[in-house]
């Protein structure tokens, strides 16, 4: 979807409930209690349209990528905290049911009851909970699945609470048509997790794949190659990015993001560059050729296909290099002849994956690949240092950069340096695709 569209519909989507509030239902209430029902508003369609945000939609992050919807995600998580916590304390007058004559209209009472109350206060309480763990996620003892399945149940927990506040004690949202679209927002942010959880699992049992091997090619980095089992296996675009989940049923929440190191004209196979990290990184040396594995995808926009470009310019911070080689592997089968740089940054010589092909591949095609080790041995004859601003206009800063197309990806300190020194050389942001291989 174009990135306008996807803007027009986030807004029509989220300020939609809000306009139709102060169209159906004029203010006649104070300023301060019409901003406090205006913010509960928000943060509930907020709240709803963030499950569509959550990363697992191409048609979402197809185009902007998975970068930018996970800012997006988070950004718009914040927002949604902050409206929900300050809308209970803006209101003023008498919150609970009560017996005044003189206010036939309720416009200085907000007629709660206590189970409108409790469901507004649970939700209030769990949703500083949710952004809170999922800011310091990191921090808590808890594996990412573990989190990732509180995260995804306790969304879904509060908007059944709010759901409930709202039909109850909404002055707005308990009225037709707003509770109506309410139902409605409600029913799609169900939609998208019965599709996450149920629908792609149950696809992904007719295109199962195996491990055809796994091997260590560099310092804690691994090669695992999967091979479907039936047909030609799922197509994807070079530089794009699976879920991959080895060795449990298709409904587990054990699988993990990894870009495609293989070129999509590769056939059934796929390969994966993993670098040892944590649970699941740190056990390929224990997998056998032959256990079963599933992907859900192909996800992501670190593509050149379509793009318009003089050449190609290719950033990759360690294992950031995988989505790099599809792209080169593809661009080598496909004999493109625009030229290419790619700048590869590691620590050590050790470091470094498919150092032969990379070179084979820079003799037969335009092609230049530049080594920088930031920790080189005293008998590397190539670059040293690290990825930084300098570096990078170094390489890149010749005449008619401003035409090329650069992907990058590694760190996030490597790739907010590489996309100020590119733009300080003339390259337009547009031309400038990043990923990230961490959400925050
Ligand atoms: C779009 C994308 C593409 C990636 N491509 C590659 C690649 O080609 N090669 C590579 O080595 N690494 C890649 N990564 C990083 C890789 O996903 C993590 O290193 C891996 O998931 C760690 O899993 P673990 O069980 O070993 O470690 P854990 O200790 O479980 O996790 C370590 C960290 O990895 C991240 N992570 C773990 N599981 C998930 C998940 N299911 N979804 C999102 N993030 C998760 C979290 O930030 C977590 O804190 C990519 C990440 C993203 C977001």
């Amino acid at each position: 979807m174009h990135p306008a569209i996807l803007a027009v519909l986030y807004i029509a989507l989220t300020a939609g409930p809000i306009a139709i509030a102060a169209i159906e239902f004029p203010a006649r209430r104070s300023m301060i209690n019409e901003l406090a029902s205006g913010l509960g508003l928000a943060a509930f369609s907020i709240l709803l349209v963030e499950f569509a945000l959550s990363g697992r939609f191409q048609a979402v992050s197809g185009k902007i990528g998975i970068d930018v919807t996970m800012r997006f995600h988070q950004l718009l998580a914040r927002t949604a905290a902050v409206f929900a916590l300050l809308h209970p304390f803006l209101y003023r007058g008498h919150l609970f049911r009560r017996e005044r004559p003189w206010d036939t209209q309720g416009l200085e009472s907000f007629g709660l009851d206590i189970a409108a109350f409790s469901t507004g206060l649970l939700a209030w309480i769990l949703i500083l909970l949710l952004v809170l763990t999922a800011i310091w996620r990191d921090q808590l003892p808890y594996r990412y699945e573990t989190w990732r399945l509180m995260h995804g149940l306790g969304a879904a927990v509060i908007v059944g609470l709010v759901a409930h506040h709202a039909w109850t004690a909404g002055r707005y949202s308990g009225q037709a048509p707003l509770s109506w679209v309410w139902v409605g927002l409600v029913a799609l942010a169900a939609l998208t997790l019965l599709a996450v959880y149920i629908g792609r699992p149950l696809r992904r049992l007719t295109r199962p794949y195996t491990v055809s091997s796994v091997r260590k090619i560099a310092d804690r980095t691994w090669e695992l190659v999967i091979a479907a089992k039936r047909g030609r296996g799922v197509p994807f675009t070079a530089g794009q990015f699976v879920w991959l989940n080895v060795g449990h049923s298709p409904f587990s929440l054990y699988e993990n993001p990894f870009s495609i190191a293989s070129a999509p004209d590769d056939g059934k196979t796929q390969a994966f560059v993993i670098k040892e990290v944590g649970d699941f990184t740190r056990s390929l040396d224990r997998l056998s050729t032959g256990t079963r594995a599933h992907i859900d995808g192909p996800y992501g926009n670190l593509t050149i296909k379509g793009r318009e470009a003089d050449g190609i310019g290719l950033i990759a911070g360690g294992v950031g290099i995988a989505p790099m080689l599809s792209v080169l592997r593809q661009m080598h089968k496909d004999s493109d002849t625009r030229p290419a740089i790619l700048l590869y940054g590691n620590r050590h010589r050790g470091q470094i994956v498919y150092e032969g092909e990379l070179a084979t591949m820079s003799r037969e095609r335009p092609l230049q690949v530049v080594h920088v080790l930031s920790e080189p041995a005293e008998d590397w004859d190539g670059r040293s240092g690290v990825l930084d601003s300098a570096t990078i206009k170094d390489v890149y800063g010749f005449d008619g950069v401003e035409r090329w197309l650069f992907l990058l990806c590694g760190p996030p300190g490597m790739i907010e340096a590489a996309e100020s020194a590119l733009i300080e050389l003339g390259v337009p942001a547009s031309r400038i695709l990043s990923e990230r291989f961490q959400y925050d």
